[in-house]
């Protein structure tokens, strides 16, 4: 059935003004089904959905994912969590509590409303990898310990969590495993490389490499990411995931910075600083999987998803230099 057919359904998107929740959000509403969009604003923001508030099929729930919620919905994507370093480790023990209390009670949703769930997971729980590039079956290598441990644990035991209601209670789950995703509407102080780079860059100010910068991430522009979301909700009940969704093209990161310069015109200069603890050396997906299943594969490039999310940021910080006067 092709998505123009479908019947509309009434799909909640936990963490849904966040950056990724809220292009999720505007797609679906585009394809004519109805949001619930359930947030409590961590690190969401109301700007990033305030073009759907009057919309007739939009609907704002502010909640907290780690307590209970009784709604009646076909779907579900659960994306409820933060994703920055920056802020998943400000509150570690929330971080903890939103990935798996989160996943238990939208599982016990799914499981009572008969409703399918998709689970944001991440390129995180392979860890600092020994396998490159990472195939779902590597199990990965991951400190459960140090500060990334909230994010990378709770993100594993939420998979747990979503293959266990499969198997015990018969819950229909598709979990995607996310790699490093970047476009308009990321939040600009979340420390992430994009950005950091995109905003350093714009100012005038040093763009800050940690490490050598010569640690590897492979970089999706959101539209495919979220396009590859949709692929995987709609595949037949068999189809559970985990399935590695991103962009295969892997850079360094001082190769990202020259390219960020470059695109802005910036006279940035570019800075050393000490690397973060358990910084994964090198970060590609093998996305084979998903190009079997989902027929889908990555097709902005670099470049041009850059190019819109610099004309993003540039806007913003007009924008807030204009309200600050
Ligand atoms: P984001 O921080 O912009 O969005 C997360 C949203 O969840 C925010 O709106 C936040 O307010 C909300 N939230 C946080 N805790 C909550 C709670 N307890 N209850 C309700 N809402 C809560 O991040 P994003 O980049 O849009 O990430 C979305 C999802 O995708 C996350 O689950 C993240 O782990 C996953 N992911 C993202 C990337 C990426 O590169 N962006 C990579 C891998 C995985
Ligand atoms: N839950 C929820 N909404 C629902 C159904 C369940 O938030 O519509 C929560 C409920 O608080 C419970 C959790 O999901 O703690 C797990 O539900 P499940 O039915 O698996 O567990 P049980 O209720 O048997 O402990
Ligand atoms: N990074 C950097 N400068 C920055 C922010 C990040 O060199 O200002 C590095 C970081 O150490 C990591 C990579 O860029 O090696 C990606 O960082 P990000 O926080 O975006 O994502 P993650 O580490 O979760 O993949």
């Amino acid at each position: 059935m092709t998505p123009e057919l479908e019947l509309p359904k009434r799909i909640m998107i936990t963490g849904g003004a966040g950056f990724l929740g809220s292009h999720l959000c505007d797609r679906l509403i585009q394809q004519g089904h109805e949001i619930l969009c359930v947030d409590n604003f961590f690190t969401g923001s109301k700007r990033n959905i305030e073009h759907l508030m009057d919309h007739p099929r939009f609907e704002l729930m502010r909640h907290d994912v780690t307590f209970p919620l009784y709604v009646e919905v076909d779907e579900i994507y659960n994306l409820a969590c933060p994703a920055s370093p920056v802020h998943y480790q400000f509150d570690p023990v929330q971080t903890t509590k939103t990935s798996v209390h989160g996943a238990i009670n939208m599982l016990g949703l799914a499981k009572r409303t008969r409703a399918k769930i998709f689970q944001a997971s991440t390129s995180e729980v392979y860890g600092d990898p020994e396998e490159h590039p990472q195939k779902e079956s590597y199990w990965g290598k991951v400190n459960p310990i140090g500060i990334r441990s909230c994010y990378d644990e709770g993100k594993r035991c939420a998979e747990t969590l979503f293959f266990d209601y499969h198997r015990q209670h018969q819950v229909e789950i598709k979990v995607a495993r996310i790699f490093n995703t970047y476009g308009p509407r990321m939040h600009p102080n979340d420390g992430r490389v994009v950005s950091n780079f995109i905003v350093q860059a714009l100012q005038g100010q040093s763009i800050t490499l940690y490490g050598d910068g010569e640690q590897t991430r492979s970089f999706c522009y959101c539209d495919d990411l979220i396009e590859g979301f949709i692929r995987l909700m709609n595949t037949p009940s068999q189809v559970t995931g985990p399935l590695n969704l991103g962009n295969p093209h892997e850079f360094t990161i001082r190769q990202l910075a020259e390219l960020v310069i470059e695109l802005t015109g910036s006279q940035s200069d570019l800075i050393f600083k000490p690397l973060p603890q358990d910084d994964p050396k090198q970060r590609r997906p093998d996305i084979t999987l998903a190009q079997t299943h989902l027929d889908w594969t990555p097709s902005v490039q670099l470049r041009e998803g850059l190019e819109k999310t610099i004309r993003y940021f540039d806007q913003l910080l007009r924008d807030l230099k204009t309200v600050q006067g």
